[in-house]
């Protein structure tokens, strides 16, 4: 068996070397306070302002007084939702879609307890967002407005006219958030061209560790703090800083930068190949969206009548690691709320299968995988014949 192969870099990716290598004087010999008043622990203040320009620059012309450090992209968007509708006060009517992660649903959910109207927007058979639905709710709204919108799906890779969005949510008066947990590092961000209000941004899904990822506020929208105390992150999040990892996620959004398009292209043509020898080669398989439209370096894959947990216990057998779905929902048996949302029929839905290659993914790695999985899905459907019927 070759080493492991990784393609499940939407759940998580390895972090950088440069980035542990950047964050690694933090624990070993700058680990002061940054509230400190001596010079050993506010000097590290310095490294923190490094890491807020790095991730400011990342999203285009951001500023860095536009960034707040968190704990993860989920923190990001609890703090966006419920941080926005307490400022905003009252019970905002809430926007967004059928297919955000659960770590917006989640805040949506909370909020429409608290009495406020949430409507979620139904996407289409490939993933696209239903845009006359989500006019109609504009129509509809008329108290103040908070929209949360993904940049792009975790689970298909499908991306939203953001740009569109944000020009439709502003004229209605509304806020714009968007979990952009996904997109950043992998397309290029400009805040300027697409004037969201709050993007979420996790350190974890781009070669940072996980535990560290970051909110932008645009300067002029009102937040309140989730987490109070102390006066840190100018008083949007009460914490001692986590030094090492904002260094580290400053790093890794550096990288990413600079990396961008060599990356991007690389990911975006071993996907390709990923996807078509396995359309060539494995009967039944469909791709969940399209491919247009779609993250550089994801493939959903359903392979009819065949359950995917079954594919990727084959795969892990093999060294290979996917996903069947958001990583997070695994072990539960319930079908995905994306492709739910999509009406993917049954027979496909439960057989999906989510590849996403990575910086570090090899042109070995995508050969292996083709050579190993027309007969890995040949025998689940000996085994499995039942599944057929
Ligand atoms: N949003 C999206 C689209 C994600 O894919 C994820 C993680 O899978 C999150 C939010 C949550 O990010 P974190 O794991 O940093 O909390």
């Amino acid at each position: 068996m070759q080493n492991m192969v990784y393609l499940d870099n939407n759940a998580t990716t390895a972090v950088a070397p440069e980035v542990l290598e950047a964050m690694l004087p933090f624990f070993e010999t700058q680990w002061g306070n940054p509230s400190s008043l001596h010079t050993f622990g506010s000097g590290t203040k310095r490294h923190i302002d490094e890491a807020r320009e790095k991730v400011a620059a990342l999203l285009g012309t951001a500023d860095p007084s536009e960034i707040i450090f968190t704990s993860c992209g989920s923190e990001s968007n609890n703090m966006a939702l419920l941080g926005a509708a307490s400022a905003i006060g009252g019970t905002p009517h809430v926007l967004t879609s059928q297919v955000e992660h659960s770590a917006v649903l989640g805040p949506c959910n909370k909020l429409e307890k608290d009495g406020c109207r949430v409507d979620r927007v139904p996407v289409d058979g490939v993933g696209y967002l239903d845009l006359n639905v989500l006019s109609e709710a504009l129509t509809e709204s008329n108290g103040p407005l908070l929209a949360s919108f993904m940049w792009a799906n975790n689970e298909t890779g499908m991306i939203f006219p953001i740009a569109e969005l944000a020009e439709k949510i502003h004229e209605a008066g509304g806020v714009l958030h968007t979990d952009a947990v996904q997109a950043t590092g992998k397309l290029s961000i400009n805040v300027q061209d697409v004037p969201v209000d709050m993007l979420s941004i996790s350190g974890h899904k781009l070669h940072a560790p996980k535990g560290v990822g970051a909110l932008y506020v645009r300067r002029g929208t009102r937040l309140d703090p989730l987490m109070l105390g102390g006066h840190q992150e100018r008083a949007r999040r009460a914490g001692t800083e986590n030094v090492p990892y904002i260094v580290g996620l400053g790093k890794a959004c550096e990288l990413a930068l600079e990396r961008l398009e060599a990356d991007t292209c690389r990911e975006a043509q071993q996907r390709d190949r990923l996807e078509s020898g396995i359309l060539a080669t494995c009967k039944g398989a469909v791709v969940n969206g399209v491919p247009a439209c779609r993250l550089p370096n994801t493939t959903n894959i359903s392979f009819e009548h065949l359950e995917g947990e079954g594919t990727l216990l084959m795969l892990d057998d093999i060294g290979v690691c996917v996903s069947t779905g958001a990583a997070c929902e695994s072990g539960s048996i319930e079908a995905s709320h994306v492709l739910k949302a999509m009406n993917v029929p049954r027979s496909q839905m439960q057989g999906a299968i989510r590849f996403s290659v990575g910086r570090y993914t090899t042109e070995a790695d995508i050969d292996y995988v083709l050579e190993q999985l027309p007969s890995i899905i040949e025998r689940q459907r000996v085994l499995s014949p039942h599944l057929s019927d």
